[in-house]
């Protein structure tokens, strides 16, 4: 069986490791070299993305930010999942307004900006402190202000309408303000949705970011009544997007009420731990489900953390002496904060955790590798 990936990336060469076994042989296309390759081995085909869409049995994604005319390619095939509307929605924080309020999902109050009397009433209407993200191309906490004070209003407008500028009638560029949230923490739920609609949900995650690229996620250490929120959540937004496949949500946690973030149409870093924590990862279970096979149990084996690599061209080998780690290496070229690979280490218990991440933070150094020790410490006090 053949499935193609938009996307040419870690994710997509995650998923054709985790699916090899099911008899799965992945090919993947880089949207922005227009090339169909291996994502394991990066080894080019010469064949165009028609045929592969032709050849292979099912069709899916590893992110969303891809163009209509490739989205409408692999639509029409109808062997295309989670879609192109899930992919869109996944890659527009207005359409992703709109899915929230229609499943009557909670999430920060919000203002949509095409011109500058929206702004300057969102500022009114929400008051400051404000986030403001572009509605299309954003990562990464890429495309995103913070609107702090009266001052700021002009800057922060003269660079919004530059975006909002150069979008065109046909992709048109739009801004949503959020009002900023205090939460307590951020955290985000990884699910499956099987073709007869039926949902499996990893335990929660709990998630660090620095300068607004994820850190360090923990898995296995949630209490029932926030994990209840979150399933809530993911089934009614899985199932009003009518989704196949793995769908990952992040919320805030504000003093233990989830407001959600944003959704990601596809297997997602923070449940890069699934893969040694729970008996079929989130890349097993996304390629299961868009195949038709019945999908995996989604329980937690063992607490499970796990570290991203960013911009470093290895990791120490000592890691891998630390009982429970594995070390998973994308094969890209380092540039500095690129995501290069992830570490996961899990442990019978969360004190466990707690020691084995103490024993990593002696080998990775904290600025490199922020978060490791304060985390070991909370979960060896706990
Ligand atoms: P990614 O795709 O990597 O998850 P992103 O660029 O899509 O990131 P968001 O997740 O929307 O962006 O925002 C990045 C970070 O900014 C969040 O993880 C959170 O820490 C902070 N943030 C975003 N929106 C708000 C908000 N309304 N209130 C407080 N903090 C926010
Ligand atoms: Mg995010």
């Amino acid at each position: 069986m053949r499935v193609l990936v938009l996307g040419a990336g870690q994710l997509a060469r995650m998923m054709s490791l985790s699916s090899i076994h099911l008899g799965i042989e992945v090919l993947a296309y880089d949207v922005s070299t227009k090339q169909v390759i291996n994502p394991v081995t990066f080894e080019v085909s010469n064949s165009t993305l028609e045929q592969e869409v032709e050849r292979s049995f099912a069709i899916t994604a590893e992110f969303e930010h891809i163009p209509e005319d490739v989205l409408a390619i692999c639509e029409s095939s109808g062997k295309f999942y989670p879609g192109a509307r899930s992919i869109a929605t996944g890659g527009d924080r207005s359409k992703e307004k709109v899915l929230l309020d229609e499943a009557q999902v909670s999430c920060a109050p919000y203002a949509l900006i095409t011109e500058k009397s929206h702004f300057l009433a969102a500022v009114d209407k929400l008051g400051m402190p404000l986030v403001i993200k572009t509605c299309q191309a954003g990562y990464d906490g890429k495309g995103q202000w913070r609107l702090k004070s009266e001052d700021q209003v002009e800057r922060v407008w003269s660079e919004m309408a530059g975006f909002i500028e150069s979008g065109t009638l046909s992709a048109p560029h739009s801004i949503i303000a959020e009002k900023m949230i205090p939460f307590d923490r951020e955290v985000s739920i990884i699910g499956v949705r099987s073709k007869d609609g039926e949902c499996k949900v990893y335990p929660l995650t709990e998630n660090q970011h620095t300068n607004g690229v994820l850190t360090l996620s923990i898995a296995g250490k949630e209490k029932a009544a926030i994990q209840g929120q979150a399933e809530a959540a993911f089934e009614k937004l899985a199932t009003q997007l009518n989704y196949v496949g793995v769908l990952a949500i992040e919320f805030f946690d504000v003093g233990g009420q989830l407001l959600v973030n944003e959704i990601a149409p596809r297997v997602h870093n923070s449940g890069h731990w699934t893969q040694q924590g729970c008996q079929t990862s989130q890349f097993e279970n996304h390629m299961r489900a868009i195949t038709g096979l019945p999908t995996g149990s989604t329980s937690l084996l063992r607490p499970t953390a796990m570290i991203n690599v960013l911009g470093q061209e290895s990791i120490p080998h000592t890691v891998l002496s630390v009982p429970g780690c594995s070390s998973h290496w994308y094969g890209k070229q380092a540039k500095p904060g690129r995501k290069m690979g992830h570490i996961n280490v899990s442990a019978d218990n969360l004190h466990q955790l707690g020691e084995r991440l103490a024993e990593l933070a002696d080998i990775l150094p904290e600025d490199d590798y922020p978060g490791v020790q304060d985390t070991s410490h909370a979960l060896i006090l706990n």
